[in-house]
């Protein structure tokens, strides 16, 4: 009888945001005349905006003519989007190549997939709080995982060091939940510490367009010798709006070699054979994005949600509660109030106010006693959140 991969087994049951749901389902069934106002959606609710829309449908009608027809496309990304890519890059100072940058339908599809190019033996690491998909790709690939706690007193941003030890590390920043960032010598920190070990840091930079401190890195290729040890995997979702449209894109240099093995050569190899491509239409609305006038609507609607923060951590500021995050990345983090428990904050504001968060322990043992709001709801939800939680806890 054939045995499936037994891995699974070893995956916990993602409580987090079932948990959610089943409470804020029974609450509502018991109180049917309340309003709900969600400070825990992970997704947008501004739409699409009018470069990328207009591309789209323009892309359509390609579709339907003989002569603008496309069929497969290039495997690893069509060459009019990996040269947008590159040059989004060069505006800011690190130059790759088209052929470094990869097309893929979204960051979690490349969080697992790139586990490929390692060994099932390599270890890595995971910075916790974190993004539950690295560890569960890690589970399901049977890979010894490394847990680093961190926390208040390091703002969320750890240092290396003996106990942050494994072949692969991935590094989040701005970071899902805290909202830290890494600053330059923080991040030059993690690559040298990668490169005396011959690691490899899987850097995912699905928020870098929220960085307004211009003095914080938004590549992990703004470091000297990242190109020797890095992979950078980004998104469009949060960036412009593209959580249900799918599209993002890896950077791997062909200056990353481990074992006489370039990485980039073998993603081609691993992309042409596991994938036929992203759709022509998609590709053609996310190289809108890189447009001036892209880059102008992207960033309208990336400063609806940095307002929204704004509200968020006035209210905060004015009870007194800690937090980090929300200038630089749509998640505010925060201590909860009293020394509750971070399922107890939530009863707590979902039974007095109607404001739902998500708990900090969904992300790791140690986010026990934080709270994450995200920033991606209604102006008018977060405003009028903001009110209740300042009348409940002032
Ligand atoms: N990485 C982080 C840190 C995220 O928070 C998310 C989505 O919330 C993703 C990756 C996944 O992005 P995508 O929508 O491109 O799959």
């Amino acid at each position: 009888m054939i045995t499936p991969n037994m891995h699974y087994a070893d995956l916990k049951d993602s409580y987090l945001f079932y948990n959610i749901a089943q409470k804020t389902k029974a609450y509502l069934e018991e109180n049917p005349d309340k309003r709900l106002l969600r400070l825990g959606i992970g997704d947008v609710s501004l739409p699409l905006c009018s470069a990328v829309i207009k591309e789209l449908h323009s892309a359509v009608d390609d579709q339907a003519t003989k002569e603008h027809f496309h069929g497969y496309m290039p495997e690893c990304g069509a060459p009019f989007l990996r040269e947008a890519i590159a040059g989004y890059y060069k505006k800011r100072g690190v130059t790759v190549s088209s052929d470094e940058v990869f097309v893929s339908s979204g960051a979690s599809d490349e969080l697992g997939d790139i586990l490929d190019l390692f060994d099932k033996s390599s270890s890595c690491l995971v910075i916790e709080p974190a993004y539950p998909a690295y560890v569960d790709a890690n589970i399901i690939a049977g890979r010894k995982i490394v847990h680093l706690a961190s926390g208040k007193e390091d703002g969320f941003l750890p240092e290396p060091g003996e106990n942050a030890k494994a072949d692969i590390l991935y590094i989040c920043s701005p970071n899902n939940p805290t909202g830290a960032v890494f600053s330059r010598d923080q991040l030059q920190a993690w690559v040298n510490f990668a490169n005396e070990n011959g690691s490899v840091i899987l850097f995912d930079a699905a928020y870098e367009a929220f960085i307004e401190d211009e003095t914080l890195p938004h590549s992990i290729f703004e470091l000297d010798g990242a190109k020797n040890c890095s992979i950078e995997i980004c998104s469009l979702s949060k960036t412009a709006g593209f959580t249900g449209t799918r599209l993002g894109y890896t950077i791997i240099s062909k200056a990353l070699v481990r074992n006489g093995m370039c990485l980039n050569d073998m993603w081609v190899r691993n992309r042409t054979t596991k994938t036929n491509g992203v759709s022509y239409i998609i590709q053609k609305g996310g190289a809108a994005v890189f447009t001036d006038e892209g880059q102008r609507q992207i960033h309208e609607n990336i400063q609806v949600y940095k307002n929204n923060a704004k509200v968020l951590m006035h209210a905060l500021d004015k009870l007194g509660i800690w937090y980090c995050g929300g200038k630089n990345a749509p998640y505010i983090w925060l201590k909860c109030p009293k020394d509750m428990g971070s399922w107890e904050f939530f009863d707590f504001l979902l039974k007095e106010i109607q404001v739902v968060g998500t708990p900090g322990e969904g992300f790791g043992k140690c986010g026990e006693g934080y709270f994450r709001f995200s920033t991606f709801g209604s102006p008018e939800d977060t405003k009028e959140s903001a009110e209740r939680i300042v009348k409940l806890l002032g």
